[in-house]
């Protein structure tokens, strides 16, 4: 497929130009003839027409509307394919992926700019997908995958660490892509996991618990707790003793299990 209009930065439109990094990330979705595959953002469809050969159903989100329109040109007759002339951030996704059971998979080269967002739209739907592999940039990968007590550790490392298994499979650079982004890209693979991988409670109290205790990088974790309304101070204090952590530390240094502790505690005095 080709377009002669210039790629949108607005749009995050950098468009795989390396058909090694494609098979690559086709291989890396372990594709099955009967799957059904959301893409988001196919753009000017350099994986497309490889997943349109190999599965059984694929559901196509691309927000560029000339885009949406020269892929329906190509694949509107085509009955396995959907084409979703919208925005991955408003369409109601869980409505899109009823009726595949846990069989979807999703690939996405992301645009960069709202890869975030799109990650945590997508582990709201966690339990219709069976895999994700996912091109981000590689600093979003690289917090993915962090360890507690660096740089990179952080919110989406510990909220998406929850509900999914989550591997860097390989770094791409600028060069295999048009136009060339400032900075590498990395391909994470994710699997879902059927159940949180520890018991937090309630997951709301959970993700305040760990947005608070990042929102201030330099404080200790008892302040940063303080400002989440969870609890009052002495409570909070409290709380801190019965998990056995020292709120002077700083959050960064947590680990996703003395997380969950902490919001389970927490969850019951919300209750
Ligand atoms: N998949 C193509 C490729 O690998 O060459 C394009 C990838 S490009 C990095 C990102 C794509 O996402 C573009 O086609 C862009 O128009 C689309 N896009 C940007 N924002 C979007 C959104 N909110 N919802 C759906 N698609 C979006």
């Amino acid at each position: 497929m080709s377009t002669v209009r210039r790629p949108l930065k607005s749009l995050g439109q950098n468009f795989l130009m390396d058909n090694n990094v494609v098979d690559k990330i086709i291989r890396s979705a372990a594709l099955e003839p009967g799957d059904s595959v959301l893409e988001i953002g196919p753009g000017r469809g350099a994986l497309t027409e490889h997943l349109v050969r190999q599965v059984g159903r694929l559901l196509l989100v691309e927000y560029d509307h000339a885009l949406a329109d020269s892929l329906s040109c190509s694949y509107g007759d085509n009955q396995q394919v959907t084409v979703v002339d919208g925005d991955i951030l408003a369409v109601d996704l869980d409505a899109l992926l009823e009726g595949g059971g846990r069989s979807w998979k999703v690939i996405a080269n992301l645009p960069y700019n709202i890869s975030t967002q799109v990650l945590f739209r997508l582990m709201d739907v966690r339990r219709r997908v069976a895999r994700m592999v996912l091109m981000l940039q590689k600093e979003v990968a690289d917090r993915l995958v962090a360890q507690p007590d660096c740089s990179d550790y952080g919110v989406t490392t510990v909220l998406l660490g929850l509900w999914f298994d989550m591997r860097r499979e390989f770094i791409v650079p600028p060069g295999c892509f048009h136009p060339r982004p400032k900075v590498d890209s990395a391909v994470v693979s994710f699997v879902p996991l059927a159940e949180p991988r520890v018991e937090v409670g309630n997951e709301q109290v959970f993700r305040r618990v760990v947005k608070g205790a990042f929102a201030m990088r330099r404080k200790t974790l008892s302040n940063c707790l303080k400002k989440t309304g969870l609890a009052a101070p002495d409570a909070l204090a409290q709380v801190l003793n019965d998990c056995g952590i020292n709120g002077q530390r700083r959050g960064e240094t947590l680990s996703l299990d003395e997380f969950a502790a902490l919001s389970r505690l927490l969850s019951a005095l919300a209750v």
